[in-house]
């Protein structure tokens, strides 16, 4: 039974995950009209729906478009892999349980905004305030807890964050963390309750690492360097599978 809702589960994850490609695209490039089909970007030739499986036909044209030779991202079977792969792992860990839905909705929007926040730097209201509106209303009727702890998480993100970002701009004089951000923590911490924060701890260290690797390398500064979003996301991903387990490994530990 749950092998089979693990399986369905991956299916969808592929088409949404292609869905989002499409919707990461427009957002990128600021198109509000939907268009009836998949064109290339290159030649605008039309997509034929046997081109259009996702990540299989990626892996057979070799990344390529077949009309014009033009070259796809590997960004878009990424994406279409990485949300069959949480799909799954949300359905495994969650069962047949109403948590599926703020939890596909979830990590659906954070493979969105990653791969927006990737492209332009940007985290998309359009995306995240939605998210988080539809998060608290789903948390507080089906969640796990205490109907306070999905709000009281969310905006205790937010202002954490908010704050380092004042912090940040009045020790260095340049804005450092944008109020993106801000919005990503009140999301993260409405789905994730007290496991947002292992979430924003993860996001911090792995951004810290990645961003002084990257500014060491390259010699560009933080602010250009790296997005903040994709690490935020990453922490969001893990803490929603482990992040209860993390805190009580953590107090398990410090109390001792
Ligand atoms: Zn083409």
């Amino acid at each position: 039974m749950t092998l089979l809702l693990v399986v369905i589960a991956a299916v969808y994850g592929l088409l949404i995950g292609s869905f989002l490609n499409a919707w990461a695209w427009r957002l990128v490039h600021d198109e509000s009209i939907m268009r009836g089909r998949s064109h290339c970007t290159e030649c605008g030739a039309q997509i034929r729906a046997y081109d259009n499986v996702p990540v299989v036909s990626w892996l057979l044209l070799r990344g390529r478009c077949r009309d014009c030779g033009a070259r796809i991202s590997w960004r878009y079977p990424a994406g279409e892999a990485a949300t069959a792969a949480l799909f799954a792992a949300v359905a495994a860990s969650v069962g047949l349980d109403w948590l599926l839905l703020p939890y596909l909705v979830f990590v659906a929007a954070m493979v969105l905004v990653t791969q927006v926040d990737l492209e332009i730097q940007i985290i998309p209201d359009v995306v995240i305030l939605p998210t988080a509106a539809i998060g608290l209303v789903l948390m507080v009727l089906v969640g796990d807890g205490e109907w306070w702890e999905w709000p009281v998480a969310g905006l205790g993100a937010a202002l954490f964050l908010f704050a380092i970002a004042w912090l940040y701009e009045r020790i260095r004089g340049v804005e450092g963390m944008g109020f993106g951000d801000v919005k990503m923590a009140l999301c993260m911490g409405v789905y994730l309750g007290a496991a947002v924060v292992p979430a924003l701890f993860i996001g911090f260290v792995s951004g810290a690492i990645v961003g002084v690797t990257v500014m060491a390398a390259t010699g560009k500064d933080a602010k250009t360097a790296v997005p903040f979003g994709p690490f935020l996301a990453a922490g969001a991903v893990v803490s929603l599978f482990v992040g209860d387990w993390l805190i009580g490994a953590y107090l398990d530990f410090a109390l001792r």
